[in-house]
């Protein structure tokens, strides 16, 4: 039990940390797999696994081991030297993603910026785009991230408002929509960047086939397939990667979350040569990208989906979960959208609204977050059991009855 209570903690961070999140108020202090303690002592089943950072669980013993390992030899060395880490995380993720080679980064938005210079100096230099001309098709309802950059191109005002100037160079179409896609190239454009899930958007379902026909409009217009799998990727959907529900290949994955094992942050753009030639030496980097102590946690986390064990608990999970979730009384949800152990709950005009039945869940101890008004987003970590996920969904059913 902590010595200070929870108020105490709460008013702290109210007074002095910025207000740029809207928390439920619980203070963890303690997580292991799918369960978190509370300052308090108390316990809580995590439906949300910060967001697919935690798909293996909190603390999931062999990523703390190779953490530990590494913490005991050689933490961070810059890219000024190399490390005997780096290379083997590069081989070993290239050979998950079945491409060629790796460039690492830390948090998801450097990645997703890693992935837009990439796209940008292959169009002109691999595709013969006039100077300072490219540009790069997104959608409506996107996320992927907060840098200056990323947020221009966000559809959502709260993401954008009053941080501009803003980076020129974005088309936004609708998602889902190839007609809007084709519609919106022109010979200036040099990629479409994608989630093959929309996370925040409400765990959002492209239309069946539509990854597919992506995959054409880019090969057919000589663009780039960006497949933003931060959120998506690395077992969550059921296969290591969100495109491989449609068995599409993209020209850059994006990777993050996950990928640090819920340890540390460790991103990634995976791409074959030709593309990943573009940058050379001082073009890009960062300090701690690629750092021995997130390459030691990536490749326990890159070993550990090798073997397809936790995609094919990701499918088994999402069956019973499926199952579960229909048994809700129908006049609360207005639809459901299941992909491997991700849901998002669209609750209808008769249900609470999404944030109080996350309220009301974190009381009976459980925790899951609202996206928008209307949508509870349920992504658990991969190593919750049945029953469990049989509990949540009873403490659930009793939040939208209340
Ligand atoms: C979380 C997320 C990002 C941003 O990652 P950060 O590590 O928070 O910068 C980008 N794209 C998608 C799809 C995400 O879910």
């Amino acid at each position: 039990m902590s010595t200070v209570p929870t108020k105490a903690i709460l008013d702290l961070e109210d007074q002095h940390g910025a207000h740029n999140y809207h928390p439920l108020p619980v203070v963890l202090r303690e997580g292991e797999g799918a369960w978190v303690t509370d300052a308090d002592g108390r316990r809580y089943l995590d439906l949300l696994s910060a967001y697919s950072a935690m798909n293996f669980g909190h603390r999931h013993p062999r990523l703390v081991a190779a953490a530990h390992k590494q913490l005991d030899q050689l933490t961070l060395t810059s890219r000024a030297f190399h490390n005997d880490q780096l290379g083997y995380f590069c081989a070993e993720l290239a050979e998950l993603a079945g491409m060629d080679a790796v460039l690492p980064m830390n948090t998801g938005a450097e990645a997703v910026e890693t992935a837009i210079k990439a796209a940008r100096k292959w169009g002109y230099q691999k595709k013969g785009v006039a100077a300072e001309s490219a540009r790069i098709i997104v959608f409506d309802g996107n996320f992927h991230g907060r840098t200056t950059t990323i947020i221009s191109f966000s559809t959502d005002a709260t993401a954008r408002d009053d941080f501009g100037p803003y980076t020129p160079g974005f088309d936004i179409v609708a998602y889902g929509d190839a007609d809007a896609v084709r519609n919106a190239i022109t010979d200036n454009t040099v990629a479409v960047l994608v989630e093959p899930v929309q996370g925040e958007a409400g765990v959002l379902l492209p239309p069946d086939g539509w990854l597919t026909e992506l995959r054409q409009i880019c090969d057919d217009n000589n663009m780039l397939f960006i497949a933003d799998e931060i959120q998506s990727g690395l077992g969550r959907t059921g296969h290591t990667f969100a495109c491989d529900h449609e068995g599409v290949r993209p020209d850059i994955y994006i990777l993050g979350k996950a990928l640090g094992g819920g340890i540390l942050p460790l991103s990634a753009i995976v791409a074959d040569r030709a593309v990943m030639d573009v940058f050379k030496p001082g073009q890009h980097g960062s300090t701690f990208g690629g750092n021995p102590l997130a390459c030691a946690v990536g490749r326990e986390v890159i070993a550990m989906l090798k073997t397809g064990e936790w995609q094919d608990r990701a499918l088994e999970l999402e069956k019973h979960l499926i199952e579960r979730l229909e048994s809700l009384d129908p006049s609360m949800i207005k639809e459901l959208r299941v992909r491997g152990l991700w849901a998002g709950v669209e609750l209808s005009d008769k249900a609470p609204s999404a944030r109080l039945v996350c309220e009301r869940m974190a009381a009976e101890g459980v925790l899951c977050k609202e996206t928008h008004v209307t949508t509870v987003r349920i992504a658990p970590p991969l190593t919750i059991t049945p029953a469990e996920l049989d509990h949540a969904v009873e403490v659930f059913a009793r939040a939208l009855a209340a």
